[in-house]
C-alpha cells in the first residue's frame, strides 16, 4: 500500500473553487501513478464562510486544517463582502489561518517561464528563478501601535497634534528560524542567500545582519550577500537573474514580493507557501486574489494553484510528484495552451486559447 496524504482544501471565493478543483485533479492524477492516495476535505473560509456562518474563519476550519498534512487555499474576498464590518472581512481569514497554524515563513518563488518571457515588463529578463523568504508573523505589522495627542512643537513651531506610531521589533529566535529556512532552501538550489535590510538606519536590521552573517559561517558553500532595501528594489529590476534566495522581514518582504511578482508579469503563474515549525501543516496558495471579474466563467488560470500544489508535495518530501506537476505545466505551455491572462504576442506561435477546464485536461495529459 502506498502513502496517504490528507489535504485540507479551502476553495474560498471568486475563482477559488475553479482553481482548487483544477489543481486537486492534477494532484490526484499525478499521485495515483505513484501509488499515493490523496484524501481531501473541503473547508470554508472568507466570504463563503461569512455566508454560511456569519464569520470569515470558523473554528472547524482551523481545527480541520491543523489535523491535515497540508492546506490548499484558493483565494478569499470579493465585492459581495466589501461592506461587511471590518472585523469580519473575508481577508481576516488569511491572518487567522496563518496565526492559527503558526506559519511564520512565507515563501514565494518567482519564475519566468521561457514561453512567457513576453509577459515580463522587463526588456531582457534573462533566466529568472529566485525565491523570496518573508518573515510573516513578526515585525511592524505585529508590534505595539497606537495614537495619542501631543502639544509639543516641531522645530519650525508647528504643533504636533495627533501622533500615530507602529513599532518594528524582532527577537533573535524569530530571525534565526527564518534565516535557517532561507539557508536550507539555498543549499537545495543555487546556493546564494541575499539578506535585505536597512541596517544603515534600523537597529532591528543590524540584528538581522549580524545573525545572518553568523549563520552564513555554518553554510560555507552558500554565497551570502546583503542589500539595503532601497537598493534591493532597484537590483530586482536591474539584475533579477542574479538572485537565488532573498530573505527579509515582514514589511520589506511584503513590498518586495509584489515587486518581484510584477517582474514575472502574470499574476496567474505565481505560487506560494507559508510554513511553520516541523510537523505543522503548511498553507499553499496562489499569490493572486479571487478575481471576481472572471469568476465562474471558466477563464481562470489554474497554473499558480497547480504550482502551489507542487510546492506542497515537495514540502511533504514528494519531490518526484512535485517535479512531474511542474514539468507538465511547462509542457502544456510549450505546446501552446494558454488562458487569456497569459496570451500575449501570439502571432505565428501556434497558441491555443482555452479555458480552465481544457488547460487542466492538457496538464493531466502531459503528466
Ligand atoms: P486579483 O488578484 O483577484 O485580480 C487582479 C486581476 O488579475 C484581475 O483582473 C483578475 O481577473 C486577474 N487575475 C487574478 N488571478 C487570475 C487568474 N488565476 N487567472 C486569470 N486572471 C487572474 O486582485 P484584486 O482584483 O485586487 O482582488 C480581488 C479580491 O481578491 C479582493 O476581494 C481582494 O481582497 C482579494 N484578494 C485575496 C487574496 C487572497 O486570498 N490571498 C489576495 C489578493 C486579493
Amino acid at each position: 500500500m502506498g502513502k496517504k496524504y490528507n489535504i485540507a482544501v479551502i476553495p474560498g471565493d471568486g475563482i477559488g473553487p475553479e482553481i482548487t478543483t483544477a489543481a486537486i485533479e492534477v494532484l490526484e492524477a499525478a499521485a495515483s501513478r505513484k501509488d499515493i492516495e490523496i484524501f481531501t476535505k473541503e473547508l470554508k473560509a472568507g466570504g463563503a464562510a461569512i455566508d454560511a456562518f456569519g464569520i470569515p474563519l470558523p473554528q472547524e476550519t482551523i481545527d480541520s486544517a491543523k489535523e491535515s498534512d497540508a492546506v490548499l487555499l484558493g483565494a478569499v474576498g470579493g465585492p459581495k463582502w466589501d461592506k461587511v464590518e471590518p472585523e469580519i472581512r473575508p481577508e481576516k481569514a488569511l491572518l487567522g489561518l496563518r496565526s492559527g497554524l503558526g506559519l511564520y515563513a512565507n515563501i514565494r518563488p518567482v519564475i519566468v517561464f521561457d514561453e512567457l518571457k513576453d509577459a515580463s515588463p522587463l526588456k531582457n529578463p534573462g533566466h529568472i528563478d529566485f525565491i523570496i523568504v518573508r518573515e510573516l508573523t513578526g515585525g511592524i505589522y505585529f508590534g505595539k501601535n497606537g495614537t495619542y495627542q501631543s502639544g509639543d512643537k516641531l522645530p519650525d513651531g508647528t504643533v504636533k497634534g495627533q501622533v500615530a506610531f507602529d513599532t518594528e521589533s524582532y527577537s533573535e529566535g524569530e530571525i534565526n528560524r527564518i534565516l535557517k529556512i532561507a539557508f536550507e532552501l539555498a543549499m537545495k538550489r543555487r546556493k546564494k542567500v541575499t539578506l535585505v535590510d536597512k541596517a544603515n538606519v534600523l537597529v532591528t536590521s543590524r540584528m538581522w545582519r549580524s545573525l545572518a552573517s553568523q549563520m552564513s559561517s555554518d553554510y560555507p558553500e552558500v554565497e551570502f550577500e546583503t542589500l539595503y532595501v532601497d537598493n534591493a528594489a532597484m537590483q530586482l529590476i536591474g539584475r533579477p537573474s542574479s538572485f537565488d534566495v532573498i530573505v527579509t522581514s515582514n514589511l520589506f518582504g511584503d513590498i518586495l514580493s509584489d515587486e518581484a511578482g510584477q517582474i514575472a508579469g502574470s499574476i496567474g503563474m505565481l505560487p506560494s507557501a507559508s510554513l511553520g515549525a516541523n510537523g505543522v501543516p503548511g498553507l499553499f496558495e496562489p499569490i493572486h486574489g479571487s478575481a471576481p471579474d472572471i469568476a465562474g466563467q471558466d477563464k481562470a488560470n489554474p497554473f499558480a494553484t497547480m504550482l502551489s500544489v507542487a510546492m506542497m508535495m515537495r514540502t511533504l518530501g514528494e519531490d518526484e510528484i512535485a517535479s512531474e506537476i511542474e514539468n507538465a505545466v511547462k509542457k502544456t505551455l510549450s505546446s501552446g495552451f494558454r488562458t487569456s491572462d497569459i496570451t500575449f504576442d501570439d502571432e505565428g506561435k501556434n497558441i491555443k486559447l482555452v479555458g480552465t477546464k481544457e488547460i487542466t485536461k492538457a496538464v493531466i495529459d502531459n503528466l
